[in-house]
């Protein structure tokens, strides 16, 4: 099953109106296992709603519309959805009653323009708005639904939630669920983990999609199922790919940092952390904030001094401050761009590496910095 989101409102194609609505039942829609693969905006234009409209039906099973259901000639959403479904609109005296009561609910009676709020498409099956004027409606043909909704996001949640969503669930026999796992890495490219993973990438049920931060890789795992137990074998079926593939890389899951993940491995071995870091303005530092007790000190030196003198200080710095765990990171400029130097010293174990950063590669301290992170994670394992 299938559906389409079509926004509606000429602020929203200049720009000056975010589209939040199409993000909230986008997700909605998630939930109750609703494929959407097409939104689209359009503006406040009766012959270009009809026409989104009409597009929309021959493909989705259910066409939502947020916005132009306002009481003023130019929010023509009823006309242009009318003209999609080839009928006109009818007067509804009993919406109309209604909009009159919730006025006169603040002390106040309608104009004669709210009357054009009680019109709707002719065989619609209006949708009371109990937290506005607009009511929403929902027009049936033999191959979709458009169900149209108020463009003020409260309203429009209100009735999506309450109204919407159970109606779509039962005409449209919904019963699946939708659930997403993010396995988090870092220490691996986004393309290299590409053709790793390209085979999984490719499945249709559970699908598997990356997206990249700096220094760091999530991987995305959603399946679709008739019972959560269901969708979480699936997704239970990929992970233990992935854990075979790349397993040293995978450093958590879901809202799991890379920098708790340290700091778990940090506190389970009960040990205490010397940073040093050197041209990077003190991302390292900063990438701790959070974590203020696991950092038994912290030093920053000059990014001119050499490999030498910043292992000589870091390894000063742990016995000065009796700390098991450094970690060093120094950044310098080179031809190319930048290069990264990087030093995990742990009891009976140690790490060092110079990594470069070509000039046009973005948040190279950020880089630098998971990089940094998921080596000293490596040797606490
Ligand atoms: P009203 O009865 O209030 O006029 P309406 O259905 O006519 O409601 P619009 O006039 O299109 O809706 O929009 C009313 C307000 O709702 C907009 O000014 C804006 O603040 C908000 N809004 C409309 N569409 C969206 C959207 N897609 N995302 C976020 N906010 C929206
Ligand atoms: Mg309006």
């Amino acid at each position: 099953m299938e559906a389409e989101i079509i926004t509606i409102g000429t602020e929203l194609l200049l720009g000056e109106l975010v589209d939040t609505n199409t993000r909230y039942i986008a997700r909605a829609l998630r939930e109750i296992g609703l494929d959407l693969y097409r939104t689209s905006t359009v503006g406040d234009n009766i012959d270009r709603i009809a026409e989104e409209v009409q597009a929309s039906m021959q493909r989705a099973d259910a066409v939502i519309t947020t916005g132009g259901l306002g009481p003023t000639i130019d929010d023509p959403t009823r006309e242009g959805i009318a003209k999609a479904c080839g009928v006109e609109t009818v007067f509804v005296p009993a919406l109309w009653k209604q909009i009159e009561e919730r006025f006169s609910g603040f002390g106040s009676v309608p104009t004669e323009n709210n009357r054009r709020q009680a019109f709707i498409p002719a065989g619609s099956i209006p949708i009371e708005n109990p937290v506005g004027t607009a009511p929403g409606f929902i027009v049936e043909t033999d191959r979709s639904v458009v169900i149209s909704l108020p463009g003020v996001p409260a309203e429009m949640q209100h009735l999506l939630v309450n109204d919407v969503i159970p109606y779509l669930k039962q005409r449209l026999g919904l019963t699946s669920i939708i659930k997403s796992r993010i396995v988090r890495t870092a220490g691996i490219g986004e393309s290299m983990l590409d053709q790793i993973i390209e085979d999984l990438e490719k499945l249709h049920n559970p699908t598997v999609g990356l997206s990249a931060h700096p220094g760091r890789v999530d991987i995305r795992i959603t399946a679709k199922a008739k019972t959560t137990q269901e969708a979480d074998k699936m997704i239970s079926g990929v992970e233990a790919t992935l854990e075979e593939r790349i397993g040293r890389a995978i450093y958590g899951k879901d809202e799991q940092t890379l920098e708790s993940a340290v700091v778990d491995l940090l506190k389970n071995k009960g040990m205490h952390l010397t940073l040093l870091e050197a041209g990077t303005d003190g991302a390292l530092a900063a990438s701790f904030s959070e974590f203020h007790e696991i950092i038994a000190s912290e030093q920053t030196l000059s990014e001119t001094e050499s490999q030498e003198v910043l292992s000589a200080a870091l390894q000063k710095e742990m016995q000065k401050a009796s700390t098991q765990a450094g970690l060093l990171l120094a950044m310098q400029p080179s031809q190319e761009g930048s290069t990264a130097l990087i030093q995990v010293i742990l009891p009976g174990n140690e790490h060092t590496e110079r990594k470069s950063y070509e000039a046009h590669f973005v948040n190279m301290k950020a880089r630098a910095v998971s990089y940094a992170l998921h080596w000293l994670r490596r040797l606490l394992l």
